[in-house]
């Protein structure tokens, strides 16, 4: 893990976290950004990958899994250090710096964007036995690599995009894969329910409305699940190695709360700089307040600029706040 000082640190890799980071490569300062989640994008990756967005400018139309792809392409073309998987619990100052405690160290910065929405998102859970007792040791949140699938048979819960990505992509890696939800309704996208339901309908996977995992059985790892009709509760035994449990996340401030940030709600209060109450510290998106706020993308981009390009010049006070134009910017002049 790096622990080297750097000019801003960004808390959230969604899309004002990435956009505030492009900003912080584009001014040439050193730059971290800090996401509990495996993959870049917040909401747009987390939510709902597989929605158009319309409201973006510049895009009279784009899915929301390529807005955040083409963010990440904007926000990544300078050197910057980003940590994924990692959440950031703890906030101190040492004499004129900020040390960011996260759950895999510490993260020293000169000055702090938080760019956290709606807080931290947390896998949401499903309350039966076995399932945290295996809890990332055969019941998965999340599918770093499908490899590690590979000729698994697998228990899938969900009826949003992740669910129904993973399970077509997983069906021919997966030696079998047994597809679950507890309605008949789908939040994912149709193209891809049609997808699935045709994979089913050729006996590739096997999907099932209305049925909800009972328990998860295994000693030192897991054998079987006990799967219900929630309509008639007839209950089944499956033999299965791996649950993956893609029902979506929970957003939760936690520990931002306990800073002595300005807060109302959950969000935190900032000025026109985008500067919190705390010297050093500031916020952008959907996770801050002021007068005539909107929690919007677009919303977000012109005040991740705002807060960054103003922590530039709080962290080198002979930086100027103005970043000029990017037409005529030296950060452009070899790309
Ligand atoms: C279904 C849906 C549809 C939407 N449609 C639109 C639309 O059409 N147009 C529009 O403009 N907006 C839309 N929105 C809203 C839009 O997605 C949000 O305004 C936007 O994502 C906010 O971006 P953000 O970067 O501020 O926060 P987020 O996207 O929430 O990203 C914040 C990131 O911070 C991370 N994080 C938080 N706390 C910590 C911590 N302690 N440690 C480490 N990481 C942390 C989170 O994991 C997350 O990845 C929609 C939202 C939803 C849910």
């Amino acid at each position: 893990m790096s622990s080297e000082l750097v000019d801003v640190t960004i808390i959230g890799g969604g899309p004002t976290g990435l956009y505030g980071l492009f900003y912080a490569g584009m001014r040439g300062v050193s730059a971290r950004l800090i996401d509990v989640l495996p993959e870049l994008g917040g909401q747009l990756t987390a939510l709902y990958p597989e929605k158009d967005v319309f409201d973006v400018g510049g895009f009279p139309k784009i899915l929301a899994k390529d807005l955040a792809k083409a963010l990440v392409q904007q926000a990544t073309q300078f050197d910057a250090d980003i940590c994924l998987d990692e959440r950031v619990d703890g906030l101190r100052r040492e004499d004129d710096r900020l040390v960011l405690e996260t759950d895999r160290g510490e993260r020293p910065t000169r000055t702090l964007v938080i760019a956290a929405g709606k807080g931290a998102f947390k896998p949401r859970r499903i309350k039966c036995p076995g399932f945290d007792e295996f809890w990332k040791r055969g019941v998965w949140p999340h599918v770093h690599d499908p490899e590690a699938f590979r000729d698994r048979r697998v228990l899938l819960v969900g009826g949003g995009d992740s669910a129904f990505d993973w399970s077509w992509a997983l069906r021919d890696v997966a030696e079998s894969i047994v597809h679950i939800h507890r309605s008949d309704r789908y939040r994912a996208h149709d193209h891809t329910v049609s997808l699935v339901e045709g994979a089913a309908a050729k006996g590739e996977i096997e999907l099932l409305t209305h049925h909800e995992v009972e328990a998860i059985h295994g000693a030192e790892h897991i054998t079987g699940a006990t799967i219900c009709d929630n309509r008639t509760e007839e209950r089944r035994e499956l033999e299965i190695d791996d649950v993956l449990a893609l029902i979506g996340f929970v957003p939760n401030i936690g520990p931002i709360a306990d800073w002595g940030l300005e807060l109302e709600g959950n969000t935190i209060r900032v000025d026109t700089r985008m500067m919190t109450n705390l010297p050093a510290v500031f916020a952008a998106g959907d996770i801050v307040t002021y007068e005539g706020k909107l929690e919007l993308i677009s919303t977000g981009f012109g005040e991740a600029a705002i807060a960054v390009n103003n922590a530039v010049h709080f962290a080198n006070p002979d930086a100027r706040v103005d970043p000029g134009h990017s037409t005529s910017s030296a950060a452009f002049r070899d790309k």
